[in-house]
């Protein structure tokens, strides 16, 4: 944590990370978000029998039909577009309202056509 401290220090002041990023639209923000934790591996020492990678969800609930109780909570898995069938990428202000299912999940993107964040297979949603 020192070491990570002295060089957030180094380099910019966190508060001013943070202000630059709450300045982030949501797409830009996903995409910066998975920018930082690509290859990042959280089990030091498990590489040899474990794989895994970090990903970006949205946890979410809906009001019930009475429209006083909320219902229970679920998670989003937040997939960028697919950049082989959208080369020139989407405006950073594109709402994040597409959805669909891989890997036994729900997963939420800016696109129709999107990257499952687990698996990395293509996810058409709608
Ligand atoms: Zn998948």
């Amino acid at each position: 944590m020192r070491n990570v401290n002295f060089l957030i220090q180094k380099i910019m002041n966190k508060n001013d990370i943070i202000k630059s990023m709450k300045s982030l639209s949501d797409k830009q923000f996903i995409e910066l978000l998975y920018e930082v934790v690509k290859g990042r591996f959280i089990y030091k020492g498990e590489e040899n029998y474990t794989q895994s990678h970090l990903v970006v969800a949205n946890a979410c609930r809906l009001k019930n039909d009475n429209n006083k109780d909320w219902g229970e909570w679920s998670l989003e898995l937040i997939a960028k577009h697919d950049s082989k069938i959208y080369p020139k990428g989407w405006a950073d202000d594109s709402l994040i309202c597409q959805s669909g299912e891989c890997c036994g999940h729900e997963v939420i993107s800016w696109a129709k056509n999107a990257i499952c964040p687990i698996c990395g297979k293509e996810v058409y949603t709608s």
